[in-house]
């Protein structure tokens, strides 16, 4: 691949709410591949899927992503994948990225569970042919089945995957939801902009529905 002269990370996600395992994969790629800005894209709802239940709304969780990466001066919030039907395919958007900003190369961060099922995105190939993809360790997979899963998409769909040298974070959006509704304290697993936000908006009071539609 062509050297370009700046290097963007990508961070797609519901973000339901934007948590510190997000913030840190974030981070630990911004280091460690030497980025100039890590770029968060939270992702559009369906209008079948908006005001959910326990759930919230496209607005808030952009108010949240804003908040959460505030502080830092690399982070930066893009609401490119917030269209108004709501859906937006991962490829089309590196694709698009990669035409308005030509002389950026850009590194999709994802963690392992997003790799495991990476086969069933939209495109693939055309993902792989627009970002290089950067992948971190989830659900305490080992080292040797993530470098399995990293070759046989690499095979599949060509590309370059790289390895983020991160701690696994048992952490995710649905487990913080439950806690909020059980009312558990969240604090060290959001930052405190976020969890302000929450309490002032009584975002997660409900229990979200367990029908599958999640
Ligand atoms: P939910 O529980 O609602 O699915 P989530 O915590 O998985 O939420 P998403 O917004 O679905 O968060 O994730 C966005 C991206 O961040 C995905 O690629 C996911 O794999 C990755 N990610 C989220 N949390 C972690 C984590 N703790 N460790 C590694 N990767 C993570
Ligand atoms: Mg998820």
């Amino acid at each position: 691949m062509e050297k370009k002269a700046r290097k963007i990370g990508i961070m797609g996600g519901t973000f339901d709410p934007i948590h510190i395992g997000h913030l840190i994969l974030g981070e630990a790629a911004y280091e460690q591949l030497s980025l100039d800005e890590v770029w968060f894209l939270p992702a559009g709802n369906p209008p079948h899927k908006q005001n959910r239940k326990g759930r919230a709304s496209d607005d808030q969780r952009v108010e949240m992503v804003r908040r959460a990466i505030a502080s830092n001066p690399h982070f930066r919030l893009s609401l490119i994948e917030m269209n108004a039907d709501g859906y937006s395919y991962t490829y089309r958007t590196l694709e698009r990225l990669q035409n308005e900003y030509p002389d950026t190369s850009f590194f999709f961060i994802i963690g392992a569970d997003s790799l495991f099922d990476f086969h069933e995105w939209k495109n693939p190939e055309r993902i792989c042919a627009a970002a290089h993809l950067v992948v971190a360790t989830r659900n305490q997979v080992s080292s040797e089945l993530l470098d399995q899963a990293i070759a046989v998409n690499k095979r599949r769909f060509g590309g370059t995957f790289l390895k983020l040298d991160s701690p696994n974070l048992d952490i995710s959006s649905r487990s913080i939801r439950e806690m909020i509704a059980e009312k558990r304290s969240v604090k060290y697993y959001l930052v405190d902009p976020v969890i302000e936000y929450i309490k002032e908006h009584e975002i997660y009071k409900d229990r979200e529905q367990e029908d599958g539609t999640v």
